[in-house]
């Protein structure tokens, strides 16, 4: 059946040979629809009436090329914990090509499609699980107002996949401006291949940062630009209590998005030093060191970028200029992330002692992070009086050492009673920016066990819940519940 609409231009199929491999999507048989993101497909400009069609499953499992779509495999290398790994690769996902959307150009992508040149001898497929939890991820970061790649649809086969046990295939969709990663630039410095470097960078700066081509050194104002993304990027993600789990260069985007879910997570009870990747066994990816991963990754960025910049007549410190911008830049974005959160309108010099006390103590008592935040709305600065009248209750709880609570929060009060804004105000605005629903893994792990049974209505139902983290929503108060006690048996690796 036609679907004549759907149509796909893939400028990226244009760049030389030596930037991917063109081939089609190994066959998913029996494919059923799991999951749709009716947002993303709106994003993308397609129409809703398709959901769920043979036409619109097909083109999701790759069984069947959309029209002008030139479906291909981006070749990339990378840092790997810390480790040049050489060449990678889309291993098994497939760039089909970009709709042309109202936004501007957006790629999607099939994820799990099949062994391609760069599967480096692995399957070239994704399982339901880590379909499901990319998928449901993607569309909570974005409804947070995170910047992400964004899902469009799952669907699911009863094609068997090994990984620690046996499980299904699916093949999950998305859609980003690019996917471009650092590892995509680092590619064609570490192989010297500097006309494609330069091909590289020119396409992004044409395509989507056309501001930067008339700077004295576009490829200096390239570094720039991804610096102070990455920054912000990564300061929202502290800020919610993000763990991205594999922060290799290969999977960090020069748009500043996030990129590759895998063993992600959300912290629930609140650990500096959280690391959601059972495979990570040193912690170079934990909570804490985040932010300054994502540092050294813009260094990797840099260093690629060196050949360019030489060219201009630049030299190593003018790219060191650029990415020693990285700690203020990083902590400004914090700090005003984390002052929203505690609902202070405007800096005041003491509020870093504040912020820092406060994370102390989440940490020696593992209060959980997002009920923290949501319930501090709830504190007034005149503390309310009466046996039944305890404002900050609901955050007291989290705590076993409540003495100590009861001494920060006699400073935040303090604090409070300088702020221009009354306790609803405040209270309206934190609750605009702390969620009351996070993907806790045990949300996604219920979901996946209903999938794996063939009922998605989980996922469905959980998604929901998620495009709307912030709003009160009485008849999902469950997923806004501290987790079980099952919940700190779940474990995560690399294997996805
Ligand atoms: P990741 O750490 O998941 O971002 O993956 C690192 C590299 O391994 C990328 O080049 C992936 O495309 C590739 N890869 C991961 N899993 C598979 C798989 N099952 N089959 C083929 N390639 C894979
Ligand atoms: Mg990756």
């Amino acid at each position: 059946m036609a679907w004549p609409e759907l149509r796909f231009d893939n400028s990226y199929a244009r760049l030389p040979a030596a930037f991917h491999t063109r081939l089609v999507a190994a066959p998913l048989p029996a494919p059923r629809l799991a999951a749709v993101s009716r947002s993303a497909l709106e994003l993308a400009g397609i129409d809703s009436a398709r959901i769920g069609t043979p036409e619109f499953v097909d083109v999701f499992a790759g069984n069947r090329v959309p029209l002008g779509a030139e479906p291909l495999a981006a070749v990339y290398s990378g840092h790997q914990f810390g480790v040049w790994a050489g060449q990678l690769g889309d291993g098994r996902a497939l760039l089909l090509g970009e709709l042309v959307t109202p936004g501007g150009p957006q790629e999607i992508q099939l994820k799990g499609s099949g062994r391609t040149p760069y599967s480096r001898g692995a399957d070239g497929r994704a399982v339901l699980r880590s379909s499901i939890r990319e998928f449901l991820c993607s569309e909570a970061m974005a409804a947070l107002g995170i910047p992400t790649t964004r899902a469009l649809a799952i669907v699911a086969s009863d094609l068997p996949v090994i990984r620690e046990t046996v499980e299904t295939a699916a093949v999950v969709t998305r859609m980003a401006p690019s996917f471009l990663r650092f590892g995509s630039f680092e590619h064609f410095y570490a192989t010297g291949q500097v006309d494609e470097l330069r091909r590289l960078a020119d396409y992004l700066i044409a395509k989507f940062r056309p501001e930067l081509a008339g700077e004295p050194d576009p490829y200096l104002a390239l570094l720039d630009d991804v610096v102070r993304r990455t920054a912000a990027l990564v300061a929202r993600w502290q800020s919610v209590g993000f763990c991205h789990g594999v922060m290799n260069t290969d999977n960090m985007s020069v748009l500043g998005l996030t990129i590759d879910y895998g063993p992600f997570g959300f912290l629930d009870g609140f650990d500096f030093n959280h690391v959601c990747n059972h495979s990570d066994h040193a912690g170079r990816y934990s909570y804490a060191m985040q932010p300054r991963i994502a540092e050294w990754n813009c260094w990797c960025l840099g260093q690629a970028l060196m050949p360019l910049v030489a060219e201009r007549g630049g030299g190593p410190d003018d790219a060191k200029a650029v990415l020693g911008q990285w700690g203020a830049l990083f902590d400004e974005a914090l700090q005003a992330a984390l002052r929203a959160k505690l609902g202070l309108a405007r800096p005041h010099a003491d509020d870093a002692a504040l912020i820092d006390d406060l994370f102390g103590l989440l940490h020696a008592n593992r209060s959980d992070f997002t009920l923290f935040f949501r319930r501090l709305s709830a504190v007034r600065a005149e503390p309310a009086t009466g046996p039944l009248a305890d404002d900050a209750a609901g955050c007291r709880d989290l705590f076993a050492d409540r003495a100590a609570f009861d001494g920060w929060l006699a400073r935040y009060r303090r604090r409070l009673a300088i702020e221009a804004r009354g306790d609803a105000e405040r209270a309206a605005a934190m609750n605009r920016v702390n969620p009351k629903y996070v993907l806790r893994n045990h949300l996604a792990e219920v979901a996946i066990r209903r999938a794996r049974e063939g009922d998605y209505g989980e996922v469905e139902r959980l998604l929901k819940v998620l495009e709307r983290p912030c709003d009160e929503q009485p008849e999902s108060e469950a997923y806004a519940a501290l987790p079980p006690d099952w919940a700190s048996g779940l474990q995560l690796s690399c294997s996805s």
